[in-house]
């Protein structure tokens, strides 16, 4: 829990970088241009801050390479590095309230949970790689007599690292801190509705002494900054977090360049199956909280309830009584149970879907329209369909927004052939108090990520990445450093 905070205190005192952070040093961009960062709470310009180029990355990556190759992080016992990223988690941890703020005043969040949530995790995931790094071994398989093999891992080089706002900082710790522990070189593009936050954080990545040249940051477009990223001849790696449309333009472009390893976490659809034998009561309340929860925003969300026709009824009823209590208000308001939606744009692509979905005769049974207009934000409320097609639209397509489709199915066999049958395969989750179903129906489900009687629970130590549509790599747990490292095979003969 978040202690009491006058959140609007703290967003008047903020400040942050607003240049590209490129060779350790805040920059302007080549052209000069510059970008409004626009707050959904209210439609305030919050700040302009430099708008990076293609020119901008070339610098970027340039530094990257220089850095990665001349050793003054990659070759770097493990433990120096160990040390300084614990020293910046702590400076991160000591910054806190500054970070969650920015957050919140760039995509919306509801400013305790961003403190709560998502600056717990950024710490932690970069105090976890760093305490990592200096505890992950090699190997020496057993070979004939007179030979010597070695299996060995080293850092990939210059990694590219793409993120979206929903997470800002969470999605770009959990790229940055097993790429810099491995011993990469990292340009970071973040979102361009959230770049305030990461440029705050890369300063903290200075005071903690990652060297110049190692951790670049530039603010830009997607079409421009992300896909000259992406193309790059000198990136080696490219992680990103987004949607899939555009992890498919980011495949092709290293395709089209220097086959530079992709990994890719994208977007979901995921499925809540909740048995007739489920703590109903939990498993209802859990089920609203999983799609209203940050507004909606989550790759992750539980945007598919399926809930087995006998208690149908009780599940709906609970869901729309949580429903009614996570109505959107101003994000810096302390106890606020949901935000802005990230931007005025992406508000009306919510609604644009939900619009779509009541003229194929989808059954509203609560909200469906934006609200707070008078704020000039972007707040839309908690909305339910009930009694959903599996195939329709609106189960069938990320909306990224608060807004639940309710199924009901006969079956065990018709619930796992319902949640099988999105493009996407990101998480889902199984709620039953029969032991042998929980198993038998996790197995079934063809996703990344399995949840059963809870949802959106796990730690580091659980690798976090989707199947199909919803991308492939792994990010958090030991398995994520192995996207920013190589393996060496040698053979000596002895
Ligand atoms: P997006 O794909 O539009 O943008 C994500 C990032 O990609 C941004 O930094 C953006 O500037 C950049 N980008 C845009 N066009 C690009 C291009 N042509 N080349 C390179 N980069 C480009 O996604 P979004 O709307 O910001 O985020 C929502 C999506 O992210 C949803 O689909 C959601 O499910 C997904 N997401 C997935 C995860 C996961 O871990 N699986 C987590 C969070 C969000």
């Amino acid at each position: 829990m978040s202690p009491q905070k006058n959140w609007q205190a703290i967003a008047e005192g903020v400040d942050t970088p607003k240049e590209l952070l490129i060779d350790g040093a805040w920059v302007l961009p080549v052209a000069g241009e510059r970008m409004d960062v626009i707050s959904p709470i209210d439609g305030h310009v919050i700040a302009s801050v430099s708008l990076g180029a293609e020119e901008d990355v070339d610098r970027a990556v340039s530094s990257g390479r220089a850095a990665f190759e001349d050793g003054r992080w990659s070759r770097l016992a493990p433990s120096q590095r160990k040390a300084t990223l614990i020293g910046w988690a702590d400076l991160i941890e000591s910054h806190r309230d500054e970070l969650a703020v920015l957050q919140t005043l760039e995509m919306g969040k509801p400013a305790d949970e961003s403190w709560a949530v998502d600056l717990r995790s950024v710490g932690n995931t970069i105090r976890w790689y760093g305490e990592a790094i200096d505890k992950i071994v090699d190997e020496i398989p057993h070979t004939e007599p007179n030979s010597l093999a070695l299996v060995t891992r080293e850092p990939s080089g210059v990694v590219g690292a793409i993120v979206p706002w929903n997470f800002p900082l969470t999605m770009a710790a959990w790229k940055l801190g097993p790429a810099l522990a491995a011993g990469c070189s990292v340009v970071l593009k973040p979102a361009e509705q959230s770049p305030l936050s990461a440029l705050l954080l890369a300063q903290l990545a200075l005071e903690a002494g990652i060297p110049d040249g190692v951790f670049n940051v530039v603010n830009g477009m997607g079409a421009r900054v992300g896909s000259a990223l992406a193309g790059h001849p000198d990136v080696d790696v490219l992680a990103f977090t987004g949607s899939t449309a555009v992890g498919r333009s980011i495949m092709e472009a290293s395709a089209r360049s220097n086959l530079k390893r992709v990994w890719l976490e994208l977007g979901g659809k995921s499925a809540n199956i909740i048995f007739e034998d489920a703590d109903v009561d939990t498993a209802a309340k859990t089920a609203a909280w999983s799609i209203f929860y940050n507004q909606g925003e989550m790759c992750t969300a539980g945007s598919r309830l399926l809930v087995h026709r006998s208690i149908h009824d009780r599940v709906r009823d609970r869901v729309l009584e949580i429903a009614s209590q996570m109505q959107p208000q101003n994000p810096l308001t302390p106890g606020a149970p949901a935000g802005a939606l990230v931007s005025a744009t992406h508000l009306s692509r919510v609604h644009s879907m939900v619009e779509h979905a009541r003229g194929q005769g989808e059954a509203l049974l609560t909200g469906g329209a934006p609200v707070l207009g008078d704020t000039g934000g972007s707040y839309y409320p908690p909305t339910v369909f009930d009694n959903v097609s599996p195939d329709a639209f609106i189960a069938q397509h990320e909306v990224f927004g608060p807004v639940l489709s309710i199924t009901a199915f006969d079956t065990e066999e018709q619930a796992i052939q319902i949640a099988n049958s999105t493009a996407y395969g990101l998480a889902s989750a199984v709620w039953t108090t029969d032991l042998s179903r929980a198993h038998r129906v996790s197995r079934e489900l063809k996703v990344g990520v399995v949840w059963v009687n809870c949802y959106e629970e796990g730690d580091m130590t659980l690798p976090f990445g989707g199947v199909k549509l919803s991308g492939f790599g792994r990010d958090k747990s030991l398995h994520a450093l192995d996207k920013f490292m190589d393996m060496k095979s040698t053979w000596i003969q002895l």
